[in-house]
């Protein structure tokens, strides 16, 4: 045998292996042994470069760093399905179709919590995958997709295939991924979806094959192509091309079928390995699904069944209040740590002193609470029945908790405020904030680095910020600091002061002026020092703004210490100013495209269309290939468009063309 047939044979084998392991959970050989091979692999690869393969198994563990995500058209929208929250208007929906379709079926599955993606195949091999994004338009994802092992890399059907599933990250990896995040002090994730979404669109290819991610397919785009002709038949063939599929989907011919599965499902979700947040309910048969068709968001033959927040009851150990950058008090619910929709909970909000009393709340009390997806965790009513003798009352202050000042609480808020200026708390939280992701950006001060710097002294103001490096002796003098570390965070406050006017002014944190409206004012007004220069009227005549917002952003900057701190700034070296905005021509959905116009085009005109599409980036061509992003078919189009169905790729009508045309301009 020779290297390159040998390199060919152990292609086969590890594809096959992985398939085994990570799809049949039935493996042939020993983990040992796989590892062997992939060495094997790996050595022969590395003295045969020639034979490169971007489907090898050996590709599914490299690193590569991306330089972003190209846009892909879907072929066929990527619809996500309509909500239904209890079981009467889950009943409404099914009876209407039972109503139109006495013998139509229901097949019912797992709701899994990720992100849809779809997965395209062309001669067998792998070729793509592309994130949801709004339906139309997606990602390439693919090098991060391609370290997911239970995906197949190459599959026995040569002809275009497209299949759509949701990637998601297990309980098991995310638990691992979290407790690593604690033990680097980074951030955790609040729930599986966000850590696998932020997985997926990671330019680090490391970072997703560290993570263990997985994925389910539930969809087969083209599977008519293949005599599918039902979302049975669709489940059934994906499984048996050796897509993971789960296996507990049911078929149910009536309403008490589809009940049972959803609280069979219900009361086993905690100890399944994944999230899953409800229940999919899909109309069987494809002939009636394309009947009833689809609404401009989602199909009108399926719906999810979606479970109801998770309630638990855990032990309310105390209320903490937090002072914000506004002075505004938050109490917090203290709790003893409890698991509850896939995360483990140790603290809930309690909005505000009201909330307090209007719950009857004291410490010790055995509380109720509920958390919903990303919804932060809050408290819904205490337990008094169970009160003991260690329960007692929580006394709301009169005083900031911080620097003693008195409370204020205006008569119609219901919230209180510490209106103390100089409230090293409000301090600390507004520079913990003008260091933030989506303010200053400055790496290496995070709200623990921040707190440590304020605590010992060394920044007392935003201003401190950029004086930092005046201390240098003194800082290396603590412990845990280094030269090679102090000097990686001085350099990264060295480089923030080039940040766009836009990042500074929501880093000072003006009121009713979030990350949205700061960029509106930079971009109008271009400097700082026509910002500065505005009266309220001109604020307010801009759109998106408003007089609330004009009267808060004027008042900000006639107030002397603010114009003291922004003058110190640029005397620092802070740049004032936001740049031009240049063409993002990456942007576009046109731009490097591949586009193939057929038939008669009957409101523009073939080469008025064509000089449009390269205007906007796109590269025209007369035939149509594998190459091809998309093709617009007006009216008598023939053999050009057949080829295109045939190849699955995306076709638009002149009327949607013209459409898109006119939202890009
Ligand atoms: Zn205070």
């Amino acid at each position: 045998m020779s290297e390159q047939e040998r390199i060919e044979e152990l292609r086969r084998l590890l594809e096959k292996y992985a398939i085994e392991y990570y799809v049949d959970d039935n493996p042939s050989v020993s983990d040992f042994e796989y590892d062997r091979l992939l060495e094997e692999l790996q050595s022969l690869e590395a003295k045969h470069p020639e034979l490169y393969d971007s489907n090898s198994p050996t590709q599914r563990i490299i690193g590569k760093v991306l330089n972003g995500f190209e846009k892909v058209i879907h072929a066929q929208r990527m619809l996500s399905l309509g909500d239904v929250f209890n079981k009467e208007e889950l009943k409404s929906f099914v009876d209407k179709i039972w109503k139109d379709f006495p013998d139509a079926a229901f097949i019912c599955e797992y709701k899994f919590d990720g992100l849809a993606m779809a997965l395209m195949y062309e001669e067998g091999r792998f070729v793509r995958a592309v994130t949801r994004g709004d339906g139309e338009v997606g990602e390439d994802v693919t090098e991060n997709v391609r370290t997911i092992h239970s995906i197949p890399m190459q599959i026995d059907e040569h002809g275009p295939i497209e299949v759509r599933g949701e990637v998601y990250m297990p309980k098991a990896s995310f638990e691992a991924l979290n407790a690593l995040q604690e033990s680097l002090h980074l951030p955790l994730f609040a729930n599986p979806r966000n850590a696998a979404a932020g997985t997926i669109r990671n330019l680090d290819t490391g970072i997703a094959r560290k993570r263990r991610l997985d994925m389910y397919l539930y969809y087969f785009q083209n599977g008519e192509r293949y005599g599918v002709h039902s979302q049975k038949e669709a489940l059934e063939a994906m499984a048996k091309m050796h897509f993971r599929v789960n296996p507990s989907w049911r078929e149910c011919h009536n309403f008490e079928e589809i009940w049972s599965f959803i609280e069979e499902t219900g009361s086993k979700r905690n100890e399944l390995p994944f999230e899953i947040d409800g229940v999919v309910i899909k109309l069987n048969q494809f002939n009636y699904q394309q009947q009833l068709g689809t609404t401009a968001k989602a199909p009108k033959y399926a719906i999810a069944y979606k479970f109801p927040a998770q309630e638990v009851e855990t032990k309310l150990l105390d209320i903490t209040l937090t002072v914000g950058r506004t002075g505004k008090i938050t109490p917090n619910a203290v709790l003893e740590p409890v698991r509850v929709a896939g995360t483990l909970v140790s603290a809930a909000t309690l909005h505000n002193e009201d909330r307090i009393k209007q719950y009857d709340l004291k410490i010790n009390d055995r509380v109720i609470i509920r958390k919903a997806g990303d919804i932060i965790p809050e408290v819904v009513k205490a337990l008094p029945e169970k009160r003991d003798e260690h329960v007692h009352d929580f006394i709301w202050p009169k005083d900031c908790p911080v620097c003693g000042s008195k409370l204020v609480r205006l008569p119609d808020e219901a919230d209180t405020y510490c209106v103390n200026p100089d409230c090293p708390a409000r301090i600390l939280e507004s520079i913990i904030h003008f260091c933030s992701r989506d303010a200053m950006d400055i790496d290496g001060m995070g709200s623990k680095k921040v707190a440590w710097l304020h605590g010992h002294g060394f920044i007392n103001s935003i201003e401190d910020i950029y004086r930092l490096h005046e201390h240098r002796d003194q800082l290396l003098s603590h412990k845990g600091w280094s030269d090679k570390g102090l000097d990686k965070l001085l350099a990264a406050i060295e480089q923030s002061k080039k940040q766009p006017l836009s990042r500074l002014l929501f880093g000072l944190g003006i009121r009713q002026v979030g990350a949205k409206a700061a960029g509106i004012l930079a971009k109008d007004f271009g400097t700082m020092e026509a910002l500065m220069a505005a009266d309220e009227s001109r604020l307010a005549s801009i759109n998106l703004i408003g007089e609330v917002s004009a009267r808060s952003i004027r008042s900000f900057f006639d107030q002397s210490e603010n114009r003291k701190l922004i003058e110190s700034l640029q005397a620092l070296g802070v740049n004032m100013e936001e740049p031009k905005a240049e063409v993002e021509v990456t942007d576009s959905l046109f731009a490097g495209k591949t586009v193939v116009l057929t038939g008669t085009l009957t409101q523009m005109g073939r080469s008025q269309a064509k000089k449009v599409l390269e205007d906007l980036g796109a590269n025209v061509s007369g035939s149509v290939s594998k190459k091809t992003d998309l093709v617009i078919a007006g009216e008598k189009a023939g053999s050009k468009l057949a080829k295109a169905n045939e190849l699955n790729i995306p076709v638009w009508d002149e009327e949607r063309f013209l459409r898109e045309v006119a939202n890009r301009e």
